[in-house]
């Protein structure tokens, strides 16, 4: 097995940069750069030393030096972490000198594969430290380090015993043909696969939420002119602590910024954007709307309450109506509001009255843009499933688990029942990556960033 170096902390300027080395050389190149043959740090304890590329060059850097024996380190090879001053320079020199001693750069999570296939860790658990790092919100954080501290895999431990449990019995029921099953076990053990099928649709269905708190969605504000889509939307971002990530593509047309609604992040866009200074604003509510429609998941169409409804406010409402969208009815602070509120109501259904001044109803609105995507399912307390390839294997091995307990019902042999059990297994195995392939490995794999 060769040795993998990459940087640990971010590339560019910052206090300390992190370098790590993973694989049988890690100290030796080590001792080569510190200039010391007989280098050994004691175990998981930092050792300060200087760096030089030559024994009789100038040093390059004073630098900590970590150094964990295997099997006890993140990878379970011998490890190295070099800490040095967060220059670029720097840490490009030191990279480049382990890389002419014999270390090979990491490819992306190269450092967490190893952790796997050393039994570290299994294949949810890699994936959510993947996923912890990627974390937008810190309700997105909490259920990473849920499912890194184990808690997916512990979860699918029952339903896979009693799979294993039910197909020793049939296997052993068909080995000893005098020992054929009596009718009522087979009931039972229908009984039992069906509530194995329930705990796994159950698990599933929290995907719905659960991908909305790893992925987020995209919110966009629609309206004609004046109505308050920038007074929304500032008072929106004000509240939610803003998530600082950079929103790729926007566009000038548009604001975006990202907020938290209960833990989801979400991608607000205002398209209320840059002023038209021709003045031909009229259509151009329905153009934005019709546009944010395709790139969406919901919309909030506002409506100025203090004003009849015009009729590039109907074109806007009529065109939101086939997308999913929550109506927030704007200015809910001015005094004529009240007084059109009946004649809006055979217009306008489900809404929610706001003032983007007062901030009054906003509460109620933020519930409103997460209501359509659904609720959790309290019999999980708390853990949702966040990716989407545990999902479908989740879907595909309670399908299986199904059509065994239709085939028990239905009287047919119990070689036919144990291929369903037999497949259900193998694919709850994949989530955990006990039957996974080394395509299906890398193909997640490639989804880590370089240095985990
Ligand atoms: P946009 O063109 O839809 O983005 O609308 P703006 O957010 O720029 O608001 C248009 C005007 O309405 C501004 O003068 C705002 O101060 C005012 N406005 C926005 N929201 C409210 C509100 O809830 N109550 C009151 N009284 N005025 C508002």
């Amino acid at each position: 097995m060769d040795t993998i170096v990459a940087l640990g902390t971010p590339a560019g300027r910052s206090a300390i940069g992190v370098i790590r080395l993973s694989g049988p050389d890690s100290l030796s190149i080590v001792r080569s750069i510190v200039g010391d043959n007989h280098f050994k740090p004691p175990p998981s304890r930092s050792v300060l030393r200087s760096i030089r590329s030559n024994a009789s060059d100038s040093i390059l850097d004073r630098a900590l030096l970590t150094y964990f024996p295997a099997p006890n380190s993140y990878t379970g090879d011998d490890v190295v972490e070099i800490s040095c001053h967060g220059s670029p320079v720097i840490m490009r020199q030191v990279v480049d000198l382990t890389l002419r001693l014999g270390a090979r750069p990491a490819g992306p999570g190269e450092f967490t594969l190893r952790a796997l296939s050393n039994g570290k860790l299994n294949l949810s658990q890699a994936e959510a430290i993947r996923d912890l790092i990627n974390a937008q919100t810190e309700a997105a954080a909490q259920q990473a380090l849920g499912q890194m501290m184990g808690e997916l895999s512990s979860r699918l431990q029952g339903p896979q015993q009693e799979l294993i449990q039910t197909i020793v019995e049939l296997e052993s029921a068909l080995e000893f043909v005098e020992d054929d099953l009596p009718g009522l076990r087979k009931q039972n053990i229908a009984g039992e696969l069906a509530g194995v099928a329930t705990v796994l649709l159950s698990l599933a269905s929290t995907f719905e939420v659960g991908h909305l708190l790893r992925d987020g969605l995209r919110v966009t504000i629609v309206g004609r002119p004046n109505v308050g889509k920038s007074s929304l939307f500032n008072m929106l971002l004000a509240a939610e602590r803003a998530i600082v990530t950079e929103v790729p593509g926007t566009t000038r047309d548009t604001l975006t910024e990202r907020i938290s609604l209960g833990g989801v992040p979400i991608t607000l866009t205002d398209t209320a954007g840059v002023r038209d200074s021709t003045d031909r604003i009229e259509s151009r509510g329905v153009e934005r709307t019709r546009q944010a429609m395709a790139e969406a998941d919901l919309l909030v169409v506002v409506i100025d309450g203090s004003e009849d409804l015009g009729a590039e406010d109907l074109s806007v409402l009529t065109l939101a109506s086939s997308a999913r969208h929550v109506i927030a009815i704007n200015k809910s602070d001015v005094p004529a509001f009240d007084i059109l509120e009946k004649s809006r109501s055979s217009f306008v259904t489900r809404s929610v009255n706001v003032s983007a001044v007062t901030g009054s109803g906003l509460d109620t609105l933020r519930a409103a843009i997460l209501e359509p995507f659904g609720s959790v399912d309290s019999s999980n307390s708390g853990f949702l499933i966040t990716d989407a390839r545990h999902y479908d294997l989740l879907l595909r091995a309670r399908a299986e688990v199904q059509a065994s307990v239709d085939l028990l019902q239905g009287g047919v042999s119990e070689e036919l029942v144990l291929v369903g059990l037999y497949n259900g297994l193998r694919f709850l195995g994949q989530i955990t990556g006990e039957t996974t392939n080394d395509e299906i490995l890398s193909q997640i794999f490639a989804t880590f960033c370089i240095g985990k």
